[in-house]
């Protein structure tokens, strides 16, 4: 049998791997590994196969399953012979909810393959629904024994830090990278992990377990008439705690919206609701759960009514900006605050977590989240890092490790942000870096210097030839940050490099980058 996944910040594999487990305890033999492995050749040899996938963004293939998706696309090969299921990862608050997992599983039947169990998609609170499709997706081989989901994973999670049961991690430092006159909030965090017996490496990520700000929870409780204490029927604790540690507060659900709508006529609210996405986004941007509410002040909702509709609180993830070699115990991570004002003051619910209100001495859940194909290089490879803003994170845990190694290879690194004066991130860092001879080209492009916006992208296409060559030296690339349109746009500068200084087509260029991919020479951590 064989289990393939595309992950974004980690669920998806580790259900893959749940479900491995059973399958072996099952009877089966098992092959897991993530979708962009699997080529078309690989594929038509398989006869049974299920895949866990999330979806990213609007509807998107997670980085991972990629490759995966443009080859099937390209040129859909024959599965007659295969059997398969789709467990699809999502969020209703999204339109294309688990759409990634709608395409392979739609795709796989036009391929010719048989659908051995049905596609279950999966909101947010996807555990229950997972465990079934898991148990169901999986029948005894001769001679296991029967051993149910839920028992493995109990098990496991006694054994290592997770979602479920993140490690406190103790805040050592918490400072403020961003200066006098800024409009960013970056801070450097560090966490300890004594004592935890996790290990990382430069490039992975980390789940970090959020708790909602306590003023925020206290409008809500005064929203609802209730107080911290009120128990609700069927829940283990008191209401002020489930909304401290179990519930998305600040972002609306989906089944809030609709909930909402459904009862409250006003005519903005339902002009929103029945008008185009843009009309919906441009309605709702910035709005949290109460403001939501309070669409119509008078509105009374029972706590009882209310709760079911909040998405479960989420794990935020975040690339390490450390390595143990250099430091230790110690979790680095590049934090960017998110604030913004509209009908009152907000903040982002992990990043002010831990910008805020982590006091001295106190503790943050945080589990470990692998990223295999984020490493760095033997010293004598060349390296291409891109990370403007927070991007910058993983690089600073690749450069201490190629300074305490000694390594003076051709490495760039295209970062940057804001404003020189006050966004210069890490300078000091940079500077010793580049006198080491570890970091032999830094590129800054502060974007709002200037009457023009300069970004990494622009500095790229100006060392380009530069760049052609360290690729065809067999540099490795990295990409790190905004997915939304950074990740976008720093990926069509590439193609545009390597097709100029290739001189090749640009439909050539994306070959050879997805070659690169698939060498795990052009990788990606973006968000
Ligand atoms: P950012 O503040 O959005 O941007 C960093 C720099 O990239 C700015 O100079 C920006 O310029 C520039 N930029 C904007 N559009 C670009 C484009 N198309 N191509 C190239 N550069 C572009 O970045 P950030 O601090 O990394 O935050 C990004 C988002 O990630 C935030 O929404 C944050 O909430 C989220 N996030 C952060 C973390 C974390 O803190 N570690 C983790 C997960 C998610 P201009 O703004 O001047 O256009």
């Amino acid at each position: 049998m064989n289990i393939l996944f595309g992950s974004v910040t980690g669920t998806a594999e580790n259900l893959a791997r749940s479900a491995a487990k059973l399958a072996r305890a099952r009877g089966h033999d098992v092959n897991i590994t993530e979708l962009d492995e699997v080529s078309m050749d690989d594929l038509a040899t398989m006869d049974d196969v299920l895949i866990v996938v999330s979806t990213y963004g609007e509807g998107e293939m997670p980085f991972n399953a990629e490759l995966f998706w443009d080859e099937i696309e390209a040129a859909p090969p024959v599965l007659q012979g295969l059997k398969y299921g789709v467990l699809a990862l999502g969020d209703t608050a999204y339109e294309q909810f688990c759409q990634a997992g709608k395409d392979i599983d739609a795709m796989l039947e036009a391929c010719g393959a048989t659908r051995r169990v049905d596609r279950v998609d999966c909101d947010l609170n996807y555990e229950k629904d997972a465990q079934a499709w898991i148990e169901a997706a999986i029948p005894m081989a001769g001679g296991g024994e029967v051993v149910s989901v839920e028992a493995l994973t109990e098990e496991e999670e006694e054994e290592v830090w997770s979602r479920t049961n993140p490690f406190p991690a103790p805040i050592l430092e918490n400072r403020k990278l961003s200066g006098e006159g800024s409009t960013k909030d970056m801070r450097h965090i560090v966490l300890s992990l004594e004592g935890s017996g996790l290990t990382y490496e430069a490039g992975d990520c980390v789940g970090i377990v959020p708790k909602n700000d306590p003023e925020l929870v206290q409008q809500f409780l005064r929203r609802l008439n209730k107080t911290w204490v009120t128990r609700l029927p069927g829940y283990d604790v008191p209401l002020g705690e489930l909304l401290t540690s179990r519930l998305e507060i600040l972002t609306p659900s989906k089944a809030l919206i609709d909930g909402v709508g459904a009862v409250v006529q006003d005519a903005d609210l339902q002009a929103a609701l029945n008008g185009t996405r843009e009309e919906y986004e441009a309605y709702f941007w910035g709005k949290d759960v109460i403001d939501v509410l309070n669409i119509d002040p008078r509105l009374v909702v029972g706590a009882d009514i209310l709760i079911p509709l909040l998405s479960p609180l989420q794990h935020r993830s975040y690339s390490i900006a450390s390595t143990p070699v250099c430091h230790g115990d110690e979790v680095h991570l590049t934090v960017a605050a998110v604030r913004w004002e509209n009908e009152r003051s907000y903040g982002g619910v992990c990043s002010t977590f831990l910008a805020d209100r982590l006091e001295e001495g106190e503790t943050a859940g945080l589990f470990p989240i692998p990223n295999k194909r984020f490493r760095v290089p033997a010293p004598d490879v060349p390296m291409i890092m891109v990370g403007p803003g927070t991007g910058i994170a993983p690089y600073l845990g690749f450069l201490a490790e190629r300074y305490a190694a000694g390594a003076k290879g051709e490495t760039w690194l295209y970062t940057g942000d804001r404003n020189r004066d006050c966004d210069h991130c890490y300078e000091e860092e940079l500077v010793g870096f580049e006198a080491s001879g570890a970091l032999s080209h830094l590129r800054l492009a502060f974007s709002r210097d200037g009457a023009q916006k300069t970004y990494v992208q622009h500095l790229m296409a100006e060392d380009g030839a530069a760049l052609w060559q360290a690729i065809e030296a067999g540099a490795h690339i990295y990409l790190c940050g905004d997915a939304k349109r950074m990740a976008l746009d720093v990926e069509a500068t590439l193609v545009r490099i390597i097709a100029e200084h290739g001189q090749m087509t640009e439909r050539y260029a994306e070959d050879r980058l997805a070659q690169l991919r698939r060498q795990g020479r052009y990788v990606k951590d973006v968000y």
